[in-house]
């Protein structure tokens, strides 16, 4: 089985909507998804309508932003149950959070003297954002010309280094699994951080993390071999996907994951 657990889809800041994400994952051969939307489920019911009758699993799923020292922690949950109220509750003060806080970067923007408008942010987002998102911020920034691509954006404006970023200041990362655990869901690491990796990775097991994400793209193998190693001694579940937010980060299904490399996973989900 080819699987790829890390997608973004129109509910947050992917590109294609969540039906449009399942041709695409069928088109390019994978037999299980798993959609991981930030700080939403907004897109399950449509993927999952999508993938009805056709050779495609879907994993629900939701990428949990989390804040701890200042640095940015993503949480990833799996086989949570979407319509539990901890899910619904949370999405609701993410939307809010997330508009308030990109208002307050569009500001910062000004301040600095970079004249974008919040209107015009919503719009690069689209009508089915659930959760707003800098990339939406950043494609304004490119097609107003102050930059010429997302990446320079991050660069020169809004990374987590900038005066224009502010934090989305939502949970810590304990909450993070708390909140993915009360919807039934697993927890784990997204993308982890080479920086502190050992203290947090403990820290965030004495916290319940279930596991990490260990296979990405542009992981080199060393790093790869490390997390596989510290999952199995901490003896955490191990994940892996693409983090795909539409075609400009490539062709769906050409990074995959074999089920032997996530055997753990599969299995407490019942596959
Ligand atoms: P936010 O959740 O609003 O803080 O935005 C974070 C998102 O921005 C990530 O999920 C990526 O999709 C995107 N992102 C983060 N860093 C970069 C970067 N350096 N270049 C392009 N996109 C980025
Ligand atoms: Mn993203
Ligand atoms: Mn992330
Ligand atoms: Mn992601």
């Amino acid at each position: 089985m080819n699987l790829d657990l890390h997608l973004h889809s129109t509910a947050s800041d992917g590109k294609l909507d969540p039906a449009a994400v399942v041709d695409a994952a069928i088109e390019g051969g994978l037999d299980v998804i798993a959609l991981t939307d930030h700080d939403t489920v907004a897109g399950i019911a449509a993927a999952r309508t999508a993938s009805q009758g056709r050779n495609l699993d879907l994993i629900t799923g939701i990428e949990v932003s989390s804040n701890w020292d200042g640095s940015e922690v993503h949480i990833l949950g799996y086989f949570i149950d979407p319509d539990h109220p901890s899910m619904q509750g949370h999405g609701d003060r993410a939307r809010e959070r997330r508009a308030t806080r990109l208002r307050a970067m569009v500001e910062r923007l000004r301040d600095q003297g970079v004249d974008v408008s919040f209107d015009a942010v919503l719009e690069q987002a689209g009508p089915d954002a659930v959760s707003l998102g800098r990339p939406h911020l950043a494609r304004e920034l490119e097609r107003r010309g102050f930059v010429e691509s997302v990446p320079e954006a991050f660069e020169r404006f809004i990374g987590n280094d900038h005066p224009a970023y502010v934090s989305t200041d939502l949970l810590t990362p304990e909450e993070a699994i708390e909140l993915i655990h009360s919807a039934g869901g697993v927890a784990l690491w997204a993308h982890p951080s080479r920086a502190d990796f050992d203290d947090r990775l403990r820290a965030l097991v004495r916290h319940g993390l279930d596991g990490i994400e260990v296979f990405r793209p542009w992981n080199s193998t060393a790093w790869t071999l490390r997390l596989r190693e510290a999952a199995r001694s901490h003896g955490l579940l191990v994940s892996g996907g693409s983090d795909w937010h539409g075609p400009d980060d490539g062709v769906l299904g050409e990074f995959r994951v074999s089920s032997e490399d996530i055997a753990g996973l599969l299995e407490r989900g019942g596959f």
